[in-house]
Order: structure tokens, then C-alpha cells, then sequence
């Protein structure tokens, strides 16, 4: 049984646990997570993270992705704006990273603003 509870499902689970880190950068704060997930749930998150965010290439020479949307209203984004970044270590596969950029007045999607609240309370 894993220690910690699904962020997702809320309560604890068998089987590896994968970990996700979510760091959110707004003009006046920033805030991160840990945020732990059942294999199931982490198998829907990066499903989640791989239509909605782009992802960082593992190479450290490649340059982030140009991103030209709000991941909260979808709306186009000028040059002053919130990023968020999420690291992934799914169970069983490689790291992962993926980012996308926020205006400074629109919030997280539910689905990520929930597991981000809860990951900032187990961090
Ligand atoms: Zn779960
Ligand atoms: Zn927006």
C-alpha cells in the first residue's frame, strides 16, 4: 500500500506510486507541488498534459516551445503571461516535461487545479 494518498482519487492505493512536480509562475507568486498518483490516474494526467500542454524536449540545447494560448481561456497570449511547468516521472517510463502559459488573470484547468492544491498541502 503506498503511504501517501492519490492525488487524484484521494485515498491511498496499491502499487507504484508516480510522481508529478507542478510549478506555476504568475506575476506576483509562484507555487509548487508534488503531487503523488495511482498508475491509473498518472496514465490519465499525462494523457491530459499531452493534448493540453506542450512538451520540453529532454535536450537542454533545444530552446522551450513557442506557445501562443492561454492554457485557461485558450485565448491568444501576448508577451506577459504566467507559465506553468509540469516534470512527470510516470512509473516505468522516462521523465517527461511539459509546460504551458497562463494570463496573469486566468486560473489552472479543474483537473490540474485540484491535484495542484492537493500536491501543495503534501509537498
Ligand atoms: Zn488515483
Ligand atoms: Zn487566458
Amino acid at each position: 500500500m503506498a503511504l501517501f494518498p492519490c492525488s487524484v482519487h484521494g485515498s491511498r492505493f496499491r502499487g507504484p506510486a508516480s510522481h508529478f512536480y507542478v510549478f506555476v509562475s504568475r506575476d506576483d507568486s509562484t507555487t509548487r507541488s508534488h503531487v503523488r498518483l495511482c498508475m491509473q490516474d498518472a496514465a490519465g494526467m499525462a494523457e491530459l498534459l499531452d493534448e493540453q500542454f506542450a512538451e520540453v524536449s529532454s535536450d537542454e540545447t533545444v530552446p522551450y516551445p513557442e506557445i501562443d494560448s492561454c492554457l485557461g481561456c485558450h485565448m491568444p497570449i501576448e508577451d506577459r503571461h504566467g507559465v506553468v511547468i509540469v516534470t512527470g516521472y510516470v512509473k516505468g517510463a522516462d521523465k517527461k516535461q511539459w509546460m504551458a502559459v497562463l494570463h496573469s488573470h486566468c486560473g489552472l484547468p479543474s483537473w490540474l487545479a485540484s491535484v495542484h492544491e492537493r500536491g501543495l498541502q503534501a509537498a
